[in-house]
């Protein structure tokens, strides 16, 4: 038999993952060819030094309660490089001051009125104890943004004050632009399945209560997971590369610049995705095309250790403040391992779908902007020792009402030609693990219509 060749797009997380199975599937003497536009791997997973040590600028955690990345770390060998959050608990400013994180809501959705007490006014706490009395119009067959179904319940000061600044910390948008079926999909099985209000979907929807950290981290940042993947896939990795041309022929794929090979796995953001596959799926190219993304900026500040940054892990901010920062990981609270270190971490996150203006801004303006909103809202305005801006524009895939219609159309058109998978943040969950899933899913499948 020849010698299988299959060359991946994209060497973010998905793409990785998908070399790194692939090589375990099809053995040693498979060709993986790994295509990366950039001149470096791991897409919006990306480690700097700042301080004389790793930091996150792009992603920084994972959910720990799934299990794909604390899997993919102990079969990486990389199990005691985890992190677990300090317990220090997030803030969230709203009507200029600053609250507590409400607890016991679905993304900000409460499943009683006294979860939102302090944060929004006496009428939207009434109307909320009111809701399970106002008949709910839910088509099972249909899906909306979050904001309508929320607002249409319990009103603007619940969607704008404890909805949007958890769904914007997620997927860089506002909640007008989720769709309630791909963010919240428990959300939606329990209205699906008939649940008579808002509130009592929320209650049922809720993660049942653990002692297990919601989150992890790496210790030196993903660095460490990158370069385990790409030594353990052993594939042909091409930075500065864009794959241009995807094209069928014979039974196999002419990838351009790469050539001829046996199967592609496309792990590029939608519009990328869009554009390869317009010559060979068409329909499934209008659909990917219908995914809009978010763009945002991220701002590390490294501020000396005796600045009275809050013993709390971050801040989001409400829409509707005076601020231009949407949220601020207070790094060095939130991580035990950044509170050794020699500076204080906080990274401030602008900007949201629709709002790319703070991209074109320069490096200077993103610091002065990060440290006064800093100091608005703790008071802390201690020079920076060091900073670092990353931009990321497109960033975010946006999950609007209908996302899960579109995925499912680019699943079904591609499935119909063999040999080529789509996977990445635009599918099933922006995640780090539901992108590790997305890779490890595309993988199998090559390797099971190569295996006959
Ligand atoms: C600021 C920010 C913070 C985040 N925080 C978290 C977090 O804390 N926890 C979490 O779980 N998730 C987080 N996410 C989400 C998560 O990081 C991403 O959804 C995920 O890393 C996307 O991985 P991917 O491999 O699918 O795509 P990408 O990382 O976008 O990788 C795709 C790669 O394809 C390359 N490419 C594009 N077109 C081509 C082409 N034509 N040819 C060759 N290469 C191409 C790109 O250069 C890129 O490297 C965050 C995202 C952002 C932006």
């Amino acid at each position: 038999m020849t010698r299988p060749v299959v060359a991946v797009v994209g060497g973010g997380i998905t793409g990785l993952v998908a070399a790194y199975r692939l090589r375990g599937a099809l053995g040693p003497d498979a060709r993986i060819v790994v295509l990366e536009q950039s001149e470096r791997l791991g897409g919006k997973l990306h480690t700097v030094d700042l301080v004389d040590g790793p930091v996150d600028v792009g992603a920084e955690a994972f959910i720990a309660r799934r299990p794909e990345v604390p899997a993919l770390l102990d079969e990486l060998g990389l199990g005691d490089e985890v992190v677990t959050p300090s317990g220090a608990r997030p803030l969230l400013y709203a009507g200029g001051r600053l609250h507590p994180l409400p607890t016991g809501t679905l993304m900000g959705i409460p499943a009683e009125a006294g979860a939102l007490e302090g944060l929004v006014d006496d009428a939207t706490l009434r109307r909320i104890a009111d809701e399970p009395d106002v008949p709910l119009q839910w088509d099972p067959t249909r899906d909306m943004s979050v904001a309508a179904l929320v607002g249409s319940r319990f009103g603007e000061q619940v969607v704008r004050r404890s909805v949007d600044p958890l769904l914007g910390g997620v997927y860089s948008g506002l909640s007008d632009t989720a769709g309630v079926r791909a963010t919240l999909p428990t959300l939606a099985a329990a209205l699906d399945a008939g649940a008579t209000s808002l509130t009592a979907a929320v209650a049922a929807a809720l993660p049942v209560p653990s002692d297990k950290p919601v989150f992890g981290t790496l210790r030196d940042g993903y660095a460490t997971l990158l370069t385990a993947l790409e030594e353990a896939a052993a594939a042909e990795i091409h930075l500065g590369t864009t794959a241009t041309g995807l094209r069928r022929h014979d039974g196999r794929w002419s990838l351009h610049p790469v050539g001829d090979v046996d199967a592609v796995v496309l792990a590029v953001p939608a519009p990328e995705a869009a554009s390869l596959l317009r010559d060979v799926v068409p329909s499934a190219a209008a659909a990917a095309a219908e995914i809009p993304l978010g763009s945002s900026v991220v701002v590390a500040l490294a501020i000396p250790v005796a600045s009275a940054l809050p013993q709390n892990s971050g801040i989001l901010v409400a829409t509707g403040e005076e601020l231009s920062a949407k949220a601020f990981t207070l790094s060095s609270r939130k991580w035990p391992h950044l509170a050794e270190r020699d500076a204080l971490f906080a990274r401030a996150s602008f900007g949201r779908y629709g709002d790319d203006a703070l991209l074109s801004a320069s490096d200077e303006q993103l610091v002065t902007l990060a440290r006064a909103d800093l100091a608005a809202v703790t008071g802390v305005d201690d020079e920076p020792m060091a900073a670092y801006v990353q931009r990321w524009p497109g960033g975010l895939p946006q999950y609007q009402a209908g996302h899960n219609d579109i995925v499912a159309s680019i699943e079904a058109e591609t499935a119909e030609v063999g040999g080529l998978e789509v996977a990445g943040a635009m599918l099933h969950g922006v995640g780090v693990p539901a992108c590790v899933a997305s890779g490890t899913t595309a993988a199998a499948r090559v390797a099971a219509r190569m295996a006959g």
